[in-house]
């Protein structure tokens, strides 16, 4: 059995009379430790997919496991718990709390975890050592972007979910923190999925996705990714 499993997942809306499928009968694996990128055009259901997996939205039918547990016959309480413990969550935007300092906001996630990581150390390993007691306001938005990947490591999850980390930086600073990702998964071992709309990033995936009108239309193993930099 594979670490994530997706099997014939659909998610439908209720558009007044009609019915419409933002994911439309989904099937793929994910290894343990892989970086994962899901790529596709706007629309194609690569946030619904994400969000389903981290247990923010609810399937209509299908299966989802996650390290052997099926997170798609989760009840409400079952899915707090998965998304408080279980998952990590990296968005476009960093949602730092303005007047905490970067360590106090990861600080701030891990108490509510079962088996936190210290989080100096976590702010130390995405390259912050030497911002802990700076506040969002005084550091880059690459920088904030860090604090956000610490935040969501620091509840030592299962799985690291990343909406467009890089949608709102240069292209530079969108690199480092691809290869900040990438670091995660080669050297934390953890495994990190990341959604963009940017074919570029696929060299430096494990696996990638290709969805397409709500559906896994293509899925790619790398065997030699490309080490980002
Ligand atoms: P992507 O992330 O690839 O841009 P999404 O997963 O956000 O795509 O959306 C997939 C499709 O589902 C889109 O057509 C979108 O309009 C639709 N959709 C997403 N969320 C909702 C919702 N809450 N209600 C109705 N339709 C939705
Ligand atoms: P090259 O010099 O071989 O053309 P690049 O400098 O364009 O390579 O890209 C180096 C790495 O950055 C590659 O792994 C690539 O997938 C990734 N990458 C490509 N485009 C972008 C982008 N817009 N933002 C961040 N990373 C990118």
């Amino acid at each position: 059995m594979a670490f994530v499993e997706f099997r014939d997942v659909r998610k439908t809306y209720r558009m007044g009379e009609v019915e419409v499928a933002a994911v439309d009968g989904m099937t793929f694996d994910i290894e343990e430790g892989e970086l994962v990128v899901v790529v596709g055009p706007s629309g194609a259901g690569k946030t619904t997919l994400l969000n389903m997996l981290g247990g923010m939205d609810s399937c209509t039918s299908g299966t989802i496991v996650l390290d052997g547990r099926e997170v798609s016959s989760f009840d409400a309480r079952e899915l707090t718990y998965y998304r408080r413990y279980d998952i990590g969550f990296v968005f476009q935007f960093y949602n730092l709390v303005q007047n905490l300092t970067a360590l106090e906001n990861v600080e701030l996630a891990s108490q509510i975890c079962k088996d936190p990581l210290d989080a100096a150390d976590v702010l130390r390993q995405v390259g912050l050592g030497h911002r802990l007691d700076n506040f969002p306001a005084q550091l880059s938005g690459g920088e904030q972007q860090r604090v956000a990947i610490a935040r969501a490591l620091a509840k030592n999850p299962k799985l690291l979910l990343c909406d467009e980390p890089t949608g709102a930086l240069d292209y530079q600073t969108g690199k480092a923190i691809l290869k900040l990702l990438q670091d995660t998964s080669r050297v934390m071992g953890r495994t990190v999925v990341l959604i963009t709309h940017n074919q570029a990033f696929t060299a430096i995936a494990d696996r990638v996705i290709h969805v397409r009108e709500g559906r896994a239309a293509g899925v790619e193993v790398n065997e030699r990714p490309v080490s980002a930099e």
